[in-house]
């Protein structure tokens, strides 16, 4: 009998890779027997796309803010780290957000979820939207349900319920905050199957969206008290506190960091590990956890890895602005503005921060944060950090009038950082899942780029991942 401590091994060290490696740990621990775990990460810091800055009193997020409420993943893995008190929510005095519309901001009407109207009143009150327009989405009543399942395109599914006016208006600015995506290049089945499932159901995206809206009680019950009724929630030293607790509880765990992942090949029984040093490690099993072109690269031997590179990843950056709070000429009593293509500004979007978040900022401060580039409108990298200020501040001054100096400003480039699942993407994936495990057991590969880009989403992922490895090695 082999005395040998199974090794395994999590490539990545962002949320999903960091989630893997707990879930794995606890798993093992449960059933008593020894292992070994390493972690290793490419960059100098774990978190991945996580990244908090504390500066002069204000808790910025460069990367992901806040997550879903109602989506157990995180909230689960909060509790299980006993960071369920750092929780925070959305301030109640900031519910508002507003649309552009030919250069000027309007109210999102009440009753849109995901951009889907769930009150007929308001939404025929809207400025955002022609009398055609709101006729064509109320046709969604109506309208049959298409009878072919397979995937398609979000816009051209939007576009198909509710018109080109709500879909290019509402829906698609609204979305691109998650995807920065082409509606028309998006999946449907890999992005919001439920909205598939509600016209199957329902035959109408409209009413199936009402009939499935729970009150916001019911939905983050689960949530400590404290931040029950907050759809959004984040915590409250910013979603590094996350990162940490996850990097202390891996605390007998093999954590590497600085150590980029060159390739990764079966070996026998084995997976046998190559870093871009040249040195080379066996491990029993091996999770990786990276954006999917990395991964591509690391399995470059297996031909079908090259699937992978047929999910296109868009580079966004955000300008973040602090002032003085005399300095601003509007209410802070909204969490933002969403900017439509069809504007021709340089921002997709702008979060009051401050007004959203009531942590980030001390108090007479005001925090703001612009985002740039979706797809389609990929030229700004070629452009400075003063350009991109430059740029985010010509638009809040005719958006907003805000002419202030900022007291101070901070810009990143998240380059290559948002996963676009391709329509037929979940059985391209299927595939490929199918090919890695006939020829290489000891690997497995997930993360954003497959089942979600969400923090709970990822979460899930690198939970499932971790079940699985320990069923494969130990089996
Ligand atoms: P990553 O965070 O990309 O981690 C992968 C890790 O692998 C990285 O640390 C990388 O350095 C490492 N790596 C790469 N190559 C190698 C190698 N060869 N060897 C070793 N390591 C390697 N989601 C939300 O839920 N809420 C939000 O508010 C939100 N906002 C977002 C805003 C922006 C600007 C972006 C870009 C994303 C946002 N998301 C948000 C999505 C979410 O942040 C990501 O989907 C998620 O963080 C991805 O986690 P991951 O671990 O899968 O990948």
């Amino acid at each position: 009998m082999s005395t040998r401590i199974p090794h395994y091994m999590i490539v990545g060290g962002g949320i999903t890779g960091l989630s893997a490696a707990f879930y794995l740990k606890k798993r093992l621990e449960s059933e008593g027997a020894p292992f070994r775990i390493s972690v290793v990460e490419k960059s100098p810091s774990f978190g991945g796309k996580i990244h908090t800055l504390e500066k002069e009193g204000f808790v910025i997020e460069k990367g992901p803010d806040s997550f879903l409420a109602r989506k157990r993943p995180i909230i689960d893995l909060a509790y299980d780290l006993g960071l369920e008190h750092e929780l925070t929510g959305t301030n109640p005095k900031a519910k508002k957000t507003f649309i552009v519309r030919q250069g000027k901001l309007h109210p999102m009407p009440p009753g849109l979820v995901l951009g889907i109207p769930t009150q007929m009143t308001p939404f025929m009150k809207t400025g955002l939207i022609s009398p055609l327009g709101k006729l064509r989405a109320a046709l969604d009543l109506v309208l049959p349900k298409r009878e072919v399942t397979n995937d398609e395109s979000l816009g051209h599914f939007l576009e198909r319920r509710l018109g080109k006016e709500v879909l290019e208006r509402i829906v698609e600015p609204l979305l691109a905050g998650i995807y920065a995506g082409d509606t028309f290049k998006l999946s449907l089945k890999s992005t919001f199957p439920q909205f598939r499932t509600m016209e199957q159901k329902h035959r109408s995206l409209i009413l199936g969206m009402m009939a499935s809206r729970k009150n916001v009680a019911e939905e983050t019950a689960h949530l400590p008290s404290a931040v029950r009724n907050s759809v959004f929630v984040t915590f409250k030293k910013g979603l590094q506190t996350l990162v940490s607790g996850l990097v202390a509880a891996l605390d007998s765990t093999d954590l590497r960091t600085g150590v980029g992942v060159a390739s990764v090949r079966q070996s026998g029984q084995q997976a046998e590990v190559v870093f871009e040093d040249g040195r080379s490690e066996m491990v029993d099993g091996v999770i990786l956890t990276s954006p999917v072109h990395q991964a591509a690269k690391m399995l470059a031997h297996f031909p079908a890895a090259s699937e992978l590179n047929k999910i296109d990843y868009i580079s966004v950056a955000n300008v973040i602005m602090a002032f003085d709070r005399k300095d601003i000429p509007f209410e802070l009593d909204a969490s933002g503005f969403l900017v439509p293509r069809s504007e021709g500004s340089t921002i997709t979007a702008c979060t009051l921060t401050s007004a959203k978040w009531l942590h980030t900022a001390p108090d007479g401060k005001v925090l703001l944060r612009c985002y740039i580039g979706r797809s389609g409108e990929q030229e700004w990298p070629a452009l400075s950090d003063a350009q991109l200020i430059s740029k985010a501040r010509h638009d809040l001054r005719s958006l907003l009038g805000l002419t202030a100096e900022p007291l101070f400003t901070e810009v990143t480039r998240l380059m290559h950082s948002m996963p676009q699942y391709p329509v037929g993407h979940l059985e391209q994936i299927a595939r490929f899942r199918e090919e890695l495990e006939a020829a290489m057991p000891q690997v497995l590969v997930t993360g954003a780029g497959f089942h979600g880009v969400g923090l709970p989403d990822c979460i899930r992922q690198g939970k499932e991942a971790a079940w699985q490895l320990a069923d494969r090695v130990s089996a």
